[in-house]
């Protein structure tokens, strides 16, 4: 019956249907182009699989046979094979295609609430229980501001607000006053495009093309280079909305354009070796953001020395690998969520460990805060820096680096998201989006801020934050890390065997 379902909803769309208001049928998957060559899949860094096998896997995707398809359960959107596709008939599209079908017959795991701002238990209001005042405060003028437009403005991120601490430093000088943003303007649709809500994605797209005009924004610095890549260009070439009036750029380039210009004094060289993660979307418009952050490196004096996977073929840092875990016959169990999560973040780590560099510099906060989970986690002796950070050090500057600090609020906040799973019966029942809003984000209960607030409390004291139970909690992360990857590697060899019968 759900195969019955998936294929009417594919004629549905072949024939140019709107319900979702998406035409999906010159703007994504290109099966006209696809000679299902099987290069996409084959040389995907996260499925592995030989050439026959990733030919099987995409006709199997083509078909609508999401069961059978690897890069349905397994891909952790890190956009590498769009890259790699000789024909550019977009295949990891194809992926969220098939994620959009699903979510349109089946609607959402109670898990994804995390992510939405306007959904109970949404990250941002869980870790504002556990912010500083100094942050709040932050957030609350940058919301404001939004009332108060600049011609120049710096759009503060999704994740960014998770850390308004890495806006307290002169070094973005006149920016300063014109940082606007909250989480209402949904990341520039940066998560909903890659869970696959691909009707959502092109309403908030319009929705911040109207609000920015309405604005009378000319020019858009993005904290999150990532969101930069979302207005730059996700929006104008998928789904045709033009940000062009006010020409989105990263932050970053701004940085390194007042670095060569002397603007930024670099009062010392650093001299350090360094590792650059590049995040997934940084692979868009040419990859130039990957260009500028190592260009930054060595101007304060990095040596930047290269991960396994770097540029187009970059892994995702980890928080990707919760997408696949929201679809198929397993959705929506948050431990399968946390594992693939802490399998894909730690197999980045080791990645960056390899290098021998002990500092890894970002440009996602996504990747920032994600990254620094792990390490917590791991205790890792490698450190993760966004790149701003040790320009601000370059110039003499003590950044505030509270990643650590925040790694563990986040550890709170998901172990309140098990606490309800396991133990309110109705918090594990499936959802829809009903609508996207520009509102501010739902806050929480007062029953879920004082669990939150709990485990804060217990996480940052002295019975976790001491070197024998962060011992001990790295050795049981890597354990089970080590029996999930096993499980993951049988689940695949015996997908692949079933192919044969
Ligand atoms: S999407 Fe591109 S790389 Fe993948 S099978 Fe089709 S033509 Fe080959
Ligand atoms: S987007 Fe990345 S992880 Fe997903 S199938 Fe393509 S290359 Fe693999």
């Amino acid at each position: 019956m759900y195969l019955k379902l998936r294929s009417l909803s594919l004629l549905y769309f072949s024939i140019g249907g709107e319900g979702l208001g998406v035409d999906l049928g010159f703007r994504f998957f290109r099966d006209d182009l696809c000679n299902y060559c099987g290069l996409c899949f084959e040389r995907c860094p996260v499925l592995q699989l030989s050439l026959e096998a990733a030919k099987w896997d995409i006709k199997a995707l083509v078909r609508g046979d999401t069961d059978s398809s690897l890069a349905f359960q397994r891909c952790t959107t890190c956009n590498t094979c769009d890259l790699i596709c000789p024909v550019q008939a977009n295949p990891y599209e194809l992926i969220l295609e098939r994620w959009n079908e699903e979510h349109q017959l089946k609607g959402l795991p109670a898990i994804a609430r995390f992510v939405f701002p306007t959904e109970p238990g949404n990250i941002w209001a869980s870790i504002r229980v556990l912010m500083e005042e100094d942050e709040l405060s932050l957030l609350h003028s940058w919301r404001e501001n939004m009332n108060n437009p600049n011609k120049v403005m710096l759009l503060t991120g999704f994740y960014t607000n998770l850390m308004p601490y890495i806006a307290m430093t002169s070094l973005i000088g006149e920016l300063k006053p014109a940082i606007a943003g909250f989480e209402g303007l949904w990341g520039c649709a940066g998560d909903t495009y890659k869970l696959g809500m691909i009707g959502a994605s092109e309403e908030i797209g319009n929705m911040l093309r109207k609000k920015f005009s309405e604005m009378g924004i000319e020019k858009m610095y993005c904290f999150m280079g990532a969101e930069a890549m979302m207005l730059s260009d996700v929006l104008p070439n998928r789904f045709g909305i033009d940000f062009s009036f006010c020409n989105p750029e990263p932050l970053d380039y701004w940085i390194l354009d007042k670095l060569n210009s002397g603007e930024i004094e670099v009062k010392r060289k650093l001299n350090m070796k360094v590792a650059v993660h590049d995040n997934c979307l940084s692979k868009y418009m040419g990859g130039r953001l990957q260009e500028v952050t190592r260009e930054t490196m060595e101007h304060i004096g990095c040596e930047v020395v290269e991960m396994q996977h770097n540029r187009d073929l970059a892994l995702c840092c980890g928080w990707g690998a919760t997408i696949p875990t929201l679809h198929g016959s397993t959705s929506g169990n948050p431990l399968r969520t946390l594992l693939y999560l802490l399998d894909s973040l730690y197999r980045r780590l080791q990645e960056m460990e390899a290098t021998g560099a002990r500092v890894v510099v970002v440009s996602c906060h996504a990747c920032y805060i994600f990254l620094s989970l792990i390490k917590v986690l791991t205790n890792s002796k490698v450190d993760i820096y966004l790149s701003q950070e040790l320009v601000q050090m370059a110039a003499g500057e003590i950044p505030l680096h509270r990643n650590e600090k925040r790694a563990w609020d986040i550890v709170a906040a998901f172990t309140d998201v098990l606490f309800r799973w396991l133990f309110i019966p109705r918090e594990r029942k499936r959802f829809s989006l009903k609508s996207i809003k520009m509102e501010p984000i739902l806050q929480l209960s007062p029953a879920d801020a004082k669990r939150i607030r709990f485990f804060g409390k217990i996480y940052h004291s002295v019975v976790i934050q001491n070197p024998a139970m962060r011992g001990l909690i790295s050795i049981t992360v890597k354990g089970l890390i080590n029996l999930y990857r096993s499980s993951l590697a049988r689940k695949k060899r015996k997908l692949i065997s079933s192919r044969m019968k």
